[in-house]
């Protein structure tokens, strides 16, 4: 009996959302008295994977397949699904991401295990019940939900746990085969095409955004959204409206009707904070809201506040930070 832990890499390296499930699972682990084993998915390497040793992994399951460096459902529920069998995983945790929310509902109906996604803390497992607490309502709301039956799937939300690390532990990696066949792969995509990005940061997966909505008056202005990423590594994103009068492509767009972002970093600049854009950004670690409004409904969900013109505070915020470069 172990828990299982679903480990998302991409060009070598272990992505940081994976990190942080890593390290729930290890707890996860240490609270039912037994070991956590990953499975890695995506274009991994055997280092990294051990490195995963840090976050309490004690075993890295790999599969090399060439086929599996990119995204396919069924080939990734299979594989995950032949991992759990194989170490009689009574517990799966995978990240609450794109390819999380993919997987999980199919190995939750091939497992037969109960499934919770967008969890945000360790399970309670006192007095017999398996107890995990998730956002609901776009993080307005929490739900404990009690999870039933022998196999259970959690998926953890970004940013909601601290990832552990004990240096220089290392975790034995291992290779694996799911005996995965060309009909596994009937779902591939035919091509996997990059979106054109300011700056070459991807959105899904920045650690920093730097963010303009409609404060910002017109795409003539955006270098001064696009300045401040650039300073920081940051990828660009934007508020609906901005893209649906195409100030900016679609794909910048950040919300429920759009892209969801976890970064450490969200800088809000003219933007209002309405709740359809909120859900969006709500699960970034730090917030930074420049709104010349003071009454703005997006302070309230900001870390750090600044009641200013984006015209007049950019440049100085951009400044500074090259200044620190
Ligand atoms: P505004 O609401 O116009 O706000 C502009 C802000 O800029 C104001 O707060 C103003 O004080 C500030 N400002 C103006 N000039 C300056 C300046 N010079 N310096 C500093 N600040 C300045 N929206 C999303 O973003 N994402 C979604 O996914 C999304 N989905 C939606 C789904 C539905 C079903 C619906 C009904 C709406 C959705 N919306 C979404 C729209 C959302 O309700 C808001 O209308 C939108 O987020 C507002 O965009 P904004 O903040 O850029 O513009």
């Amino acid at each position: 009996m172990s828990v299982l832990v679903v480990v998302e890499c991409a060009d070598g390296e272990v992505k940081k959302s994976s990190l942080e499930v890593a390290s729930y699972g290890a707890q996860v682990a240490a609270q039912l008295g037994t070991t956590a084993t990953a499975i890695a998915v995506g274009e991994a390497n055997e280092a990294n994977l051990a490195k995963l040793g840090e976050q309490g992994i004690a075993k890295v399951l790999y599969d090399a397949e060439p086929r599996l460096k990119d995204f396919v459902n069924n080939a990734y529920t299979k594989l995950i699904a032949t991992a759990a069998e194989q170490e009689q995983a009574k517990v799966i945790v995978l990240a609450n991401s794109n390819i999380g929310a993919a997987v999980g509902s199919r190995l939750s109906v091939r497992l037969k295990a109960s499934l919770a996604t967008n969890v945000v803390e360790l399970p309670k497992t006192d007095g017999g019940q398996f107890v995990v607490k998730r956002g609901a309502f776009s993080g307005k709301a929490f739900s404990d939900v009690v999870l039933s039956g022998d196999r259970k799937i959690i998926a953890v939300k970004k940013n909601s746990t601290e990832a552990q690390h004990e240096a220089g532990k290392t975790a034995e990696v291992a290779s694996f085969s799911a005996q995965l066949s060309d009909a596994d792969f009937a779902d591939a995509p035919k091509q996997v095409v990059m979106q054109d990005q300011a700056g070459g940061v991807l959105l899904p997966e920045a650690e920093r955004v730097v963010s303009g909505g409609r404060g910002m008056k017109g795409p003539e202005n955006w270098n001064l959204i696009e300045d401040l990423a650039k300073a920081l590594g940051a990828a660009t994103a934007c508020s609906k409206p901005v893209s649906d009068v195409d100030w900016r492509p679609h794909h910048e767009h950040v919300g429920q009707t759009g892209i969801t972002v976890s970064p450490n970093l969200y800088i809000a600049c003219g933007i209002s904070g309405a709740i359809q854009h909120l859900a969006g950004v709500n699960s970034s670690k730090v917030i930074v809201v420049i709104n010349k409004d003071p009454e703005a409904p997006f302070f309230k969900a900001a870390d750090y506040g600044i009641v200013g013109d984006v015209f007049d505070v950019l440049p100085k915020l951009t400044a500074a930070v090259k200044a620190l470069n």
